[in-house]
């Protein structure tokens, strides 16, 4: 049995950024992921308020050294009118997103996590949680067992801690599927390369350039997947479950839930990453706060919960009125 003082499910952004955090502190940690890197994952448009957290967890130049495509805001496009919303501004300009591959981003991540000395078990899979007294004290993995005073849950929306420790997952929207593809597209002199998200009989659909050569798109979709692209797919187009939901009981005895596996949202929120980082960030600074004395369990998993639900409910608020607003009918793709 291999002991540490943190054990981390899953190597997306959110497990990383709790990683990186706890690993900075003196901590020990091991992360337990069950993919081989590279491996993809969609999500590639990146919300402004990332910038600050990539400076915070100490990746922003390798991410600039990526020369992304930067963008201050996104067309909106309506019966064939177009309007082009800015995400906001500041002394210094724009605020600009992110176009950047998923893989890239959790490479640079996940390096700066082994820099900063943590251990990787890789591709491992975690079978199930090890439970004392009604506390989780550990995991058992296809590679052994380990153990640790704090689990944390990064395994994205399979909602892995939540299924075997039986927790409340509360749904707020209908159910929703979204299906994302990649099409081959050569950048073309003069391209806008702002994102497009399209309105169109009551569903969306986003359009955004990676790279030089590819296009996502995504979509919120009815139960047949739309396929007629006049682009050439790269990869087959896929479907995933993007109900709005999110775990009652985020942080307990033993173990915190961190991004996608605690609260998601469908896509158009455009905040899974931040929301990944964001809580990663934060149950780092909570679990060494509990290490260093600065704080009693108890208070540090009321702190989480409190702030997380209060952000999911407001983001999901934020989100059910730019559906309303823009006459998009959430009823209509309940399938
Ligand atoms: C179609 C689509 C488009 C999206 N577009 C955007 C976007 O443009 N911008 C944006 O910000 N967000 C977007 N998102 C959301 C974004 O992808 C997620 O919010 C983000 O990936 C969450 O990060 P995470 O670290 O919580 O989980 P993930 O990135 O899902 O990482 C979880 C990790 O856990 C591992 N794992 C799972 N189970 C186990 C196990 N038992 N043992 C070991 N490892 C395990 C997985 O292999 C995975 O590597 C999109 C989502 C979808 C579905």
């Amino acid at each position: 049995v291999a002991d540490f003082d943190v054990v981390i499910i899953g190597a997306g952004p959110a497990g990383i950024a709790t990683a990186i955090k706890c690993c900075d502190a003196g901590l020990s940690v091991l992360i337990v992921e069950s993919q081989a890197f590279p491996r993809h994952r969609p999500g590639e448009s990146f919300h402004p308020g990332v910038e600050p957290l990539f400076h915070c967890l100490g990746v922003l130049n390798e991410i600039n050294n990526l020369k992304p495509i930067r963008y201050s805001g996104y067309w909106v496009s309506r019966g064939g009118v177009r309007e082009h919303v800015f995400f906001g501004s500041d002394n210094s300009g724009h605020w600009k997103g992110f176009q950047i591959w998923r893989a890239d981003l959790d490479k640079i991540l996940l390096d700066r996590a082994t820099r900063a000395g943590c251990d990787v078990w890789q591709p491992c899979r975690a079978n199930r949680p090890m439970v004392k007294d009604g506390r989780v004290v550990g995991v058992a993995t296809e590679n052994g067992h380990a153990t640790s005073p704090f689990l944390i849950d990064a395994s994205g929306g399979c909602h892995w801690l939540a299924r075997h420790l039986d927790l409340q997952i509360s749904h707020a929207s209908p159910r929703l599927t979204a299906a994302y593809g990649y099409a081959s597209s050569l950048i073309q002199k003069g391209e806008m390369l702002d994102p497009i998200l399209n309105l169109d009989n009551g569903m969306w659909r986003w359009e955004a350039r990676i790279d030089e050569n590819t296009i996502h798109w995504c979509e919120l979709s009815p139960a047949r997947l739309n396929c007629k692209d006049s682009f050439l797919n790269r990869y087959p187009a896929r479907r995933v479950d993007t109900t709005w939901r999110s775990v009652d009981a985020s942080a307990g005895a033993g173990y915190f839930i961190v991004g996608d596996a605690a609260a998601l949202m469908d896509p158009a929120s455009s905040h899974g990453v931040l929301r990944a980082l964001m809580s990663g960030i934060m149950v780092g600074h909570l679990v060494t706060s509990i290490f260093h004395g600065r704080s009693s369990e108890y208070s540090a998993l009321f702190a989480y919960r409190h702030w997380l639900t209060a952000w999911f409910n407001a983001d999901s608020a934020a989100l059910l009125r730019i559906y309303t607003d823009r006459g998009l009918d959430l009823a209509m793709v309940d399938i």
